[in-house]
């Protein structure tokens, strides 16, 4: 048997429950092989051995008391999954789908794309099954606070450093650090993601669905082609989503779908930057529902269950959550049409749906790399921070949008030097891993 299939079937053995940390394993270490041939020392170091298992997992009870003064209790978690080239850093998610194996899928590909920033960032995830949904601001605070209090003890600015993900968005960001602040009389960088009038940067908000669209501007270039009047279909409706659509109605193109866990919106003159508002407002201040843009405007059709993948489109904008495009949806887009997929969520292509974008031959942007914006700004954000300064706007956008360029740029160059060119799978994974393992082996066996 090969090296990968070896260290496949330890991690099957090890963590036979856990099919969302299973495919992102399987999806990395299968498109190894080239390097794993040109490089034997990392066999000889394991590294696959070790890169596979988190340095850390760390799971604790949250308690806290609901408005009605009932007790409630949640699991909080943190993965600290490698330290190699910095400080552990990625988001926190509030889902109640959330779970071990779902957190170390996330913490695992966070330790990729955090190489490819270029930025000094180890990887992590974490989060709680707290649904933030039909909760109140102060259960949402009691909820933040109790998490707070334990996760307090594992972070710190160059230690570990979380931000935001699902379900925790600019209000939880805010909570969570309110209660370190207290917990640890300090005041730092020890969250990314924060309001800008106290520490956040300019752009973190905006930064993974522009960076999304950024990266699908540049798989166009090498076409030869531009954003502008492209057709696009994107999915969520949250964070990711609704700076997607912001844009790519900049770069000319044209956004037709939206959706939540409830459904899909058809819109087929276009989410313009009054609907975007009216999308912001709705989501992030009232938290109501997609449908009620159908509601409010004439013409669109609310799609009750449904995803966005059957609505013709040039692009598509994966923004909700994972394994939200299956083989039969990809082969839906190909077939009409669709020739660029950006994803902004992680992992939103189930190993089908990616064997039907590269067989196909599609500008296909894995979210390894084409989401890496937001993870790269919070990198800005932390270097800010650390400084105890502030960048004006137009130094953060024009650093921004120059290392989702080089991203893209390294991504492509790797795969065309390891036999790959075009196959942006291969070259986000080889060059995310080289640059880890080659830490791993520089710091010897820890
Ligand atoms: P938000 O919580 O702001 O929005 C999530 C959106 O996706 C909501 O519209 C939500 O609908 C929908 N959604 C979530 N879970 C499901 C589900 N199981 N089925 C259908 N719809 C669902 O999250 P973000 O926009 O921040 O994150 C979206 C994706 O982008 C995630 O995969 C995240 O990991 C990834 N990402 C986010 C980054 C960031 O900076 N925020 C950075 C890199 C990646 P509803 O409200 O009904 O639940």
């Amino acid at each position: 048997m090969s090296y990968i299939s070896d260290v496949l079937e330890i991690v099957h053995r090890r963590n036979p429950n856990e099919r969302e940390f299973l495919q992102a394993v399987h999806e990395v270490l299968e498109s190894l092989k080239p390097v794993l041939d040109r490089r034997p020392e990392y066999e000889k170091h394991k590294i696959l051995e070790r890169i596979v298992e988190p340095e850390r997992a760390i799971q604790f009870r949250v308690p806290w008391f609901d408005d009605n003064n009932e007790i409630q209790v949640n699991r909080g978690y943190r993965i600290e999954f490698n330290s190699a080239l910095g400080p552990y850093k990625g988001g926190l998610r509030f889902h109640p789908t959330v779970y071990l194996g779902l957190l170390k899928f996330l913490a695992f590909e966070q330790t990729f794309k955090n190489s490819l920033t270029t930025l000094m960032m180890g990887g992590a995830k974490g989060g709680s099954d707290f649904d933030p949904k039909g909760k109140s601001d102060t259960e949402v605070m009691r909820f933040c606070q109790s998490f707070m209090t334990e996760l307090w003890r594992h972070i710190g600015p160059a230690t570990d450093v979380p931000a935001g993900d699902i379900g925790v968005g600019g209000r939880e960001i805010g909570f969570l650090f309110g209660q370190w602040k207290r917990l640890q009389n300090e005041f730092n960088g020890v969250l990314t993601g924060k309001a800008p009038n106290w520490g956040g940067s300019f752009l973190r908000p905006e930064a993974t669905g522009y960076g999304a669209t950024y990266f699908a501007e540049e798989m166009l270039k090498t076409r030869g082609e531009t954003m502008k009047g492209k057709i696009c279909t994107v999915s969520g409706s949250g964070n990711v989503a609704q700076y997607t659509v912001e844009k790519v109605n900049q770069l000319g193109g044209k956004c037709v779908t939206l959706s939540d866990s409830n459904g899909m919106i058809y819109d087929k003159d276009g989410v313009n930057a009054e609907k975007l508002a009216f999308i912001m407002e709705l989501k992030n201040v009232k938290r109501g529902r997609i449908k009620e843009y159908a509601d409010k405007y004439k013409g669109v059709q609310f799609m009750e269950g449904k995803r966005p993948w059957a609505v013709p489109c040039q692009c598509a904008f994966p923004s909700a959550t994972e394994n939200e495009i299956g083989g039969e949806d990809a082969k839906m887009l190909v077939k009409n049409g669709c020739y660029v997929v950006s994803e902004g969520a992680n992992m939103p292509s189930e190993p089908a749906a990616i064997n039907c974008f590269l067989e196909n031959k599609i500008l296909y942007g894995p979210g390894k790399a084409a989401n890496a914006g937001g993870v790269m700004c919070s990198g800005l954000e932390m270097a800010q921070n650390s400084q105890f300064t502030r960048w004006h706007r137009d130094v953060v956008e024009e650093k921004f949008h120059q290392i989702m360029v080089d991203i893209h740029e390294n991504v492509c160059s790797t795969a065309k030097e390891y036999g790959a060119a075009g196959n942006y799978v291969v070259g986000a994974n080889i060059a995310g891993f080289i640059k880890v393992a080659d830490a791993m082996i520089d710091q010897g066996l820890v």
